[in-house]
């Protein structure tokens, strides 16, 4: 029934579909079968395929890897049979040779035996023979006795007759001293490191005291006193060789040290010192030697940064500093140096704290250095004032046109000696122990060291012709040219021959051959533990309100 409606379907809609004969379906079915055989087949084969890979390929590598470990492990066995021989070899020889060490350990200890015996021995038969015995250090004195010692001693006389003649005799300070019979003669002195102190073998109540040019021999009044006298001389010659020893090492060097670190105190103490000059971190431990300012180490890496040129740091407990580095610390002090720094500091808010990331550091370090955006601004134009500030030694002056980006180098108009002079050839030509921190400014932050006068002289000529060695240092320090000559073709070293100016031109040498030191100290005026030298923080923090 629906085969019918079916075909009414296709009639109304005018299709006419053929009946399809038996033989067509046959022959349809048999083509359907062989494409089923053929796909059949070649499925079989894939899982054969499969099955060789899975099976016999992975069975076949697995045994060529057993036979090439049972190779592997045939070697080994080889080879360990070839040990085996070796150590057979080896056990007899070994405990022969154990054998004959063991015979020659106890024929020494056998030995060592004997002469044991024998020296003690001898020394219960010589008691006393014990403090002559082989020593590699100096004789030691029994340290209760002291260091000085004063009275009579029995002395040998040099004569031929050779007789005892008693003598007063004093230890002091590392000298012997023996009186002589006749009052107005002069009594002899002996210097104990000179002299060898022997006790004498046969006579237990005599020592012998050897000089460089003679033997005395002593007697004391008895043995006891014996023992005294010669434990008192080699305790004071041991005195007499520390004293030396400490003086030999401490000496000018150490003093130098010991002046710096105090400086180094004096500057932690001055103004604004306590606290980074940028970030106020506490306990800042770097220097800015050419600024004379104290920071903390987070923005001493910005200062390397910017460049020597702009900052010059080192530190004040790592580094070996020297007084010419403190000239400027010992004068400007954070707080002085950001009274004018940053005078002009629009909100505190722009400068970094402890906590500030690098980034807000550097900018606002850039500003501060490089732009010298913060700083104070004078109304007047400041470069006539300048000598005025050099001849006054004042620092904040040249500080502040440095502020002001004025060109430190340029000529003054009065000048003292030679139409060209800048400002540093008038420091050096005024520069004495209080006014060294003046130069040492100039020349580290002025760019005016191989300026020339008229006549063809640098700062460093000025030094040779006026005898200023301590300039001088500051500016070899900071590697003035030395070859320049003057309109008269001469070099600095040859004004200092020339003005017969030996320091000078010891320096100068130093510096041809390389061989100055530029951690060098200087002499000046340091003021130390003097604290109205400079003004107390709230005195400046009223300085920079008004
Ligand atoms: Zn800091």
């Amino acid at each position: 029934k629906i085969e019918k409606d079916k075909r009414e379907l296709a009639k109304q809609h005018g299709m006419v579909r053929r009946e399809v004969s038996g033989g067509e379906i046959a022959e349809e079915m048999e083509k359907e079968r062989r494409t089923f055989q053929l796909n059949m087949c070649e499925y079989l084969i894939k899982v054969n395929e499969i099955k060789t890979k899975k099976g016999i390929d992975l069975l076949q590598n697995h045994i060529k890897h057993c036979s090439s470990q049972l190779n592997f492990f045939q070697e080994c066995l080889n080879t360990t049979a070839k040990l085996k021989q070796f150590t057979e070899k080896l056990i007899p020889e070994l405990q022969s040779m154990k054998i004959r060490q063991d015979e020659e350990k106890k024929q020494l200890c056998s030995l060592r035996d004997q002469l044991k015996t024998v020296l003690q021995l001898e020394q219960k038969e010589d008691p006393g023979n014990k403090q002559a015995g082989y020593t590699m250090h100096q004789l030691q004195g029994n340290k209760q006795y002291g260091t000085e010692r004063s009275g009579t001693l029995f002395k040998k006389s040099d004569g031929l007759r050779k007789v005892w003649q008693k003598r007063k005799c004093t230890i002091s300070h590392g000298y012997l001293t023996i009186s002589h019979s006749m009052p107005n003669r002069p009594p002899a002195k002996l210097n104990l490191l000179t002299c060898q102190v022997k006790l004498n073998m046969d006579d237990k109540k005599c020592f012998d005291l050897v000089s460089h040019n003679r033997t005395y021999r002593f007697l004391a009044e008895d043995e006891q006193d014996c023992v005294a006298w010669v434990s008192v001389l080699s305790n004071s010659k041991e005195e007499a060789l520390n004293m030396v020893f400490s003086k030999a090492q401490g000496g000018g060097e150490s003093s130098q040290q010991e002046l710096t670190q105090a400086i180094i105190q004096e500057v932690r103490g001055m103004p604004g010192n306590r606290e980074c000059c940028d970030c106020s971190a506490p306990d800042p431990t770097w220097l800015s030697i050419n600024l004379g300012i104290l920071i903390c180490i987070e923005c001493s890496g910005i200062h390397r940064e910017m460049g020597v040129h702009l900052s010059r740091i080192q530190s004040l407990s790592l580094d070996k500093l020297a007084t010419s580095e403190l000239l400027l610390a010992r004068n400007i002090s954070n707080s002085g140096f950001n009274s004018i720094m940053e005078a002009n500091l629009p909100s505190f808010s722009l400068k970094p704290t402890v906590h500030s990331d690098m980034a807000f550091r550097k900018k606002f370090i850039i500003s501060k250095y490089v732009e010298k955006k913060y700083a104070k601004r004078q109304p007047a134009a400041p470069c006539s004032s300048l000598p005025e500030a050099v001849k006054d030694k004042d620092i904040f002056s040249l500080l502040q046109a440095y502020a002001e980006n004025v060109d430190l180098s340029e000529p003054v108009l009065a000048p003292l000696q030679e139409p060209g002079e800048t400002i540093l050839h008038l420091a050096v030509l005024l520069a004495d122990r209080t006014s060294l921190h003046i130069v040492d400014f100039l020349v580290q932050n002025s760019r005016s060291l191989a300026k020339q006068t008229a006549e063809g002289n640098t700062p460093l000529h000025y030094c040779c012709s006026h005898n200023k060695p301590e300039c001088l240092k500051l500016l070899l320090k900071a590697k003035a040219n030395i070859t320049i000559t003057n309109e008269a073709g001469e070099t600095a070293l040859d004004v200092a021959r020339r003005m017969r100016h030996p320091l000078c031109e010891e320096l100068l040498l130093q510096a041809q051959n390389n061989q100055f030191n530029p951690n060098v100290h200087v002499e000046y005026e340091w003021w130390l533990g003097q604290d109205d030298m400079h003004e107390s923080d709230e005195d400046l923090d009223e300085k920079v309100r008004s």
